[in-house]
């Protein structure tokens, strides 16, 4: 679960005139690095499970929390989704999204914010609309290991001919390579000989990921990338959306089917344009254009 979001998606249902059975799965913890963004979590439940604290927090609620301390993929492994209506995904990656869809629940509603926006969207017939998988698929291939450790070493042009001999031949790193990398990332090679000798992926490890390089580089003048964050209160708001959504489905309080998208931008006025339709995947690879997977929705649903 995303801390905030999942967080006002419950917020908006503790104390709300519902009553129903809710199964909450989240592996993690509540760290205070995270506790500002919380709408419901307090001091006292730091290094607690969210999903513990936040049963809890339901006790006199008319909702019942069941906690399930694990991830999506354990989850499913000993929890048959035929006993719940539909599945909420509140992740905040891409990957943990599609194991969701690829789960095959009946029904997804999803909250998410991404760059500017934020919104919803809805699953809810696998075989005839777009599915949580279609709008999370990657559109390009992922870089090799390869291609990921020449490009972190600025050594892109270099992938072919070096970073694989070193990698594929489990060639130990010498001082020649010392050279190439201390020149491309402008830093003195002296900072790196301690790796003389080892292997590039421990290398890699150690100094790109454990962001010794990254420090290094930043004294040079280069700033790592960005990585972006929704504020606290956009999180916050696609949560309510997302209970809305959950409100209205489980009332059938909608007369007329609605596209599966709908999409706030926080940078201009509200549009009465505000839900789109979503096609399946340009690829055809979607899970959902798999005959396989269309006809285990159909035998688990019918
Ligand atoms: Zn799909």
């Amino acid at each position: 679960v995303q801390a905030q979001l999942g967080n006002s998606f419950l917020w908006a249902f503790k104390d709300g005139p519902f009553k129903g059975n809710l199964h909450l799965v989240d592996d993690q913890e509540i760290e205070l690095s995270n506790l500002q963004r919380y709408v419901l979590a307090l001091q006292d439940g730091l290094a607690r499970y969210k999903v513990e604290v936040m049963a809890e927090m339901f006790l006199s609620s008319r909702v019942k929390i069941i906690p399930h301390r694990c991830t999506w993929r354990e989850f499913v492994q000993s929890f048959s989704l035929s006993e719940v209506g539909s599945v909420v995904s509140a992740v905040d990656s891409a990957e943990t999204r599609i194991e969701i869809q690829a789960a095959l629940p009946k029904t997804i509603f999803n909250g998410w914010t991404g760059n500017e926006s934020l919104g919803v969207s809805r699953h809810t017939d696998f075989r005839e609309d777009a599915c949580l998988a279609c709008l999370y698929l990657p559109s390009h291939e992922k870089p090799s290991y390869s291609q990921m450790v020449a490009e972190a070493l600025n050594m892109a042009d270099l992938e072919r001919q070096i970073v694989r001999d070193y990698l594929a031949n489990h060639k130990a790193i010498d001082r020649s390579l010392l050279n190439i990398i201390a020149e491309r990332k402008t830093i003195p090679v002296e900072n790196l000989l301690s790796f003389e000798g080892r292997l590039l992926p421990e290398f890699f490890t150690e100094a790109v990921c454990g962001s010794r390089i990254i420090q290094m580089q930043s004294v040079s003048g280069k700033v790592p990338s960005e990585v972006e964050v929704p504020l606290s209160f956009e999180s916050a708001l696609a949560g309510i959306l997302l209970a809305s959504e959950v409100v209205i489905d489980s009332m059938g309080g909608r007369a007329d089917e609605i596209p599966s998208l709908t999409k706030i931008n926080l940078l201009k006025p509200l549009s009465p344009y505000s839900t789109e339709i979503e096609d399946k995947h340009f690829s055809g690879a979607c899970i959902c254009q798999d005959e396989i997977f269309k006809r285990q929705y159909e035998r688990k649903w019918r």
